[in-house]
C-alpha cells in the first residue's frame, strides 16, 4: 500500500486576550480549505489539567461538548462540527492532562528504557505524536490545530513547543496564524495595534513566527494599519486578516475569503485548490442577513445566574441548533431566556409563556429552578404550546405529568429528592455504584446509543427513519415501572434504545407538538442541515402561531 501522505498543519494561537474567537477562525479556516476540496481535520489543545471537559462547570468554560465516542469536549469542537459537518471523536481533543497521564503511564511501564523522562522534549513528543494521531484518523490533507489560551502565558507553552518542533522538523508543512485583538479606545476613536505587536513579539520569543494575523476587532482593519502589522510583526502585507464584530459566526468564512486567505494559506503550502465550493455556505448567510417575520422561542431553565455570556455559552449547541432550525424556514429566531426561579418567586408570572411560539428546556444538573422548570412545563403542556425537552427537559417533562397527571404528587427524580416515593427518574445499578464510589469522570451514558422510533411518533415524522443515533450526557435514566400507567395517560413512548430498553423520547398524544428526549439532538444540527427535531419543533412554532 503506498504511504499516506503526511498532512500540512496550521497551527492557531491567541493573542491580547481570551475569546476573540479562535475557535471560529479554526473553523472557518477549515470549512474555506475544505470548500476547496481538502480533507481537513481539527484539533483543539486545552491547557487544563482536566482530562475531559465532563468534570468543569458550564459556567466556567462554556458547554461541554460530546461527540459521536462520548469524548466530553471543550465546546469548540461544536464549532468544528457545526463548520465543516466532520464528527470530531476523542483524537481531536488533547488535554495537558491526557499528555502527562500517558507519558506518566509510559514511564511506570519502562518504555523509556531507563532515560529520564524530561518535560521537554517528552512532553511537547507527545502532543506532537497526539495531533499526528488525529490528523492520520481523520484522514487529513491539512490539520488546523488551535491552542488554547493566549501567548504569554505558562500554561500553553508546551502546545507552542509542540508547534515550533513541528516547524522545525517539517517547515513547509507547517504555518503559524495569530488571532489577535486589536482595541478601539473610545476616547481615542483610532484601531491600536501595539498590542498585536507584542503579541507577535511574545510569540517571536516562544520561537515561533506568525505566518497570518487574523485582527478581531470592532471595525475592519484600514490600509495603514495593515503596513504597520506587516513591518513590525513581519508578515507579508496581505496576511493581515481583517475581522470585524459581525451579526453571525457563519459569515466569518465569507469574509475571509474576501481577502483571499484560503488562496493565502495553499500557496504557503505550495498547493493549488482543487475546487470552489462555498455556494451554499454564502446562500446561508444570505438568509441569516435577510429573514425577517420571526419565531420566538422561551428557554426555561437554570444558569442563568451568572451573567449573560456565561449562559450563552453554556448552552451554545442549543442556541445554534435553534438558529439553524429558524432559518431553514427563512425565519428569524428570537431567543429569551427565561430563568425559572422567577416562577418559583412568582407563580402568575408563568402566564408570560404564552408570548411564545414555542418552550425549550434544556439539559441541566441539580435542583435549583426545577419547581418552576415544572410549572413552566405545566403551562406549556396545558396550553398546547410547542415543547422540545432535552435531556433534563425530557425528564422533568416526565416528572411533571406524573404529578399532575397521574397525581402522584411527590413524583421526582432521585437526582433531586433521594427519598421522592415516586422516583419517575432514577439510576442504574451501575450509576449508583459509580456516585458510591466518586467515579465521575468520564462514567456518565455518554456518546452515541441507537434509538428505535414508534411509527406513529411526532419523531418518526420528523426523522423520516425508523432508527437514529443519539448522543448523550446523563446519569439519571426513565423508570420504566411507571410506563404502563404514563402511557396511560396519554404519553407516547416514540424511542427505546434497543440495547437496555432504555426510554430515549416521550411525546403527548393530546398536544400539537411535545417531544421530550434523553439524548442532546442539539450536538448533530449543522447550519445546512438542522437537527429534523429542531426543525420540526420550529414548523410546530409557525403551525401554532
Ligand atoms: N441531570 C440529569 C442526569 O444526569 C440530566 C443531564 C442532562 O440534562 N444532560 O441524568
Amino acid at each position: 500500500m503506498p504511504k499516506a501522505k503526511t498532512s500540512k498543519y496550521i497551527f492557531v494561537v491567541g493573542g491580547v486576550m481570551s475569546s476573540v474567537g479562535k475557535g471560529i477562525t479554526c473553523a472557518s479556516i477549515a470549512k474555506i480549505l475544505q470548500s476547496k476540496g481538502f480533507r481537513v481535520a481539527t484539533v483543539k489543545c486545552d491547557m487544563y489539567v482536566n482530562i475531559d471537559a465532563g468534570t468543569i462547570r458550564p459556567t466556567e468554560h462554556g458547554e461541554v461538548f460530546v461527540g459521536e465516542d462520548g469524548i466530553e469536549a471543550d465546546q469548540d469542537l461544536g464549532n468544528y462540527e457545526r463548520f465543516t459537518d466532520n464528527n470530531c471523536t476523542a483524537e481531536n481533543y488533547i488535554t495537558t492532562g491526557q499528555v502527562y497521564q500517558e507519558v506518566i503511564r509510559r514511564e511506570r511501564n519502562l518504555e523509556y528504557d531507563g532515560e529520564d523522562v524530561e518535560v521537554v522534549p517528552d512532553i511537547p513528543n507527545e502532543i506532537i505524536r497526539r495531533i499526528k494521531l488525529a490528523s492520520r484518523r481523520n484522514k487529513a490533507e491539512i490539520t488546523v490545530v488551535e491552542i488554547g489560551g493566549t501567548v504569554g502565558e505558562y500554561q500553553n507553552i508546551l502546545f507552542l513547543e509542540a508547534g515550533r518542533m513541528m516547524k522545525l522538523k517539517y517547515p513547509s508543512d507547517v504555518i503559524f496564524v495569530l488571532v489577535s485583538y486589536l482595541p478601539i479606545p473610545k476616547k481615542i476613536g483610532e484601531m491600536k495595534t501595539k498590542p498585536t505587536q507584542y503579541a507577535a513579539r511574545t510569540l517571536n520569543s516562544a520561537g515561533i513566527q506568525a505566518d497570518f494575523i487574523i485582527c478581531r476587532s470592532e471595525k475592519t482593519l484600514d490600509e495603514p494599519r495593515r503596513d504597520r502589522l506587516a513591518i513590525f510583526c513581519s508578515i507579508e502585507k496581505g496576511n493581515a486578516i481583517s475581522n470585524p464584530d459581525l451579526d453571525s459566526i457563519y459569515e466569518v468564512p465569507v469574509v475571509f475569503e474576501k481577502e483571499h486567505l484560503g488562496e493565502k494559506i495553499l500557496s504557503k503550502f505550495n498547493l493549488k485548490a482543487k475546487q470552489n465550493d462555498l455556494k451554499e455556505w454564502r446562500r446561508l448567510v444570505k438568509t441569516i442577513k435577510t429573514a425577517e417575520k420571526e419565531i420566538k422561542i422561551g428557554i426555561v431553565g437554570k444558569y442563568f445566574g451568572t451573567g449573560k455570556f456565561t449562559l450563552a455559552d453554556s448552552y451554545i449547541s442549543v442556541i445554534e441548533a435553534i438558529k439553524h432550525a429558524c432559518w431553514y424556514h427563512k425565519r428569524k429566531p428570537i431567543l429569551t431566556w427565561i430563568d425559572s426561579a422567577e416562577y418559583e418567586k412568582n407563580p402568575q408570572k408563568i402566564r408570560e409563556l404564552s408570548k411564545y411560539d414555542g418552550i425549550i428546556v434544556p439539559g441541566g444538573f441539580g435542583s435549583r429552578g426545577i419547581e418552576g422548570i415544572i410549572r413552566a412545563i405545566r403551562y406549556v403542556r396545558e396550553h398546547k404550546i410547542p415543547y422540545l425537552g432535552l435531556c433534563y427537559g425530557m425528564q422533568l417533562a416526565t416528572i411533571e405529568i406524573a404529578r399532575n397527571v397521574l397525581g402522584l404528587r411527590k413524583a421526582n427524580s432521585l437526582e433531586i429528592d433521594p427519598k421522592t416515593p415516586h422516583p419517575v427518574i432514577h439510576l442504574n445499578p451501575y450509576q449508583k455504584k459509580n456516585i458510591q464510589t466518586k467515579s465521575y469522570g468520564a462514567t456518565m451514558r455518554l456518546g452515541a446509543y441507537p434509538c428505535v422510533l414508534e411509527p406513529e411518533s411526532l419523531s418518526y415524522k420528523a426523522y423520516k427513519t425508523n432508527k437514529v443515533l443519539e448522543r448523550h450526557r446523563h446519569r439519571y435514566e426513565f423508570n420504566n415501572s411507571y410506563k404502563a400507567n404514563l402511557a396511560k395517560a396519554g404519553v407516547r413512548f416514540a424511542g427505546i434504545c434497543p440495547i437496555n430498553n432504555l426510554v430515549e423520547i416521550m411525546e403527548l398524544v393530546d398536544h400539537p407538538w411535545f417531544v421530550g428526549v434523553q439524548f442532546h439532538p442539539e450536538f448533530k444540527s449543522r447550519p445546512l442541515n438542522p437537527h429534523p427535531l429542531f426543525r420540526e419543533f420550529a414548523a410546530a412554532c409557525l403551525k401554532e402561531k
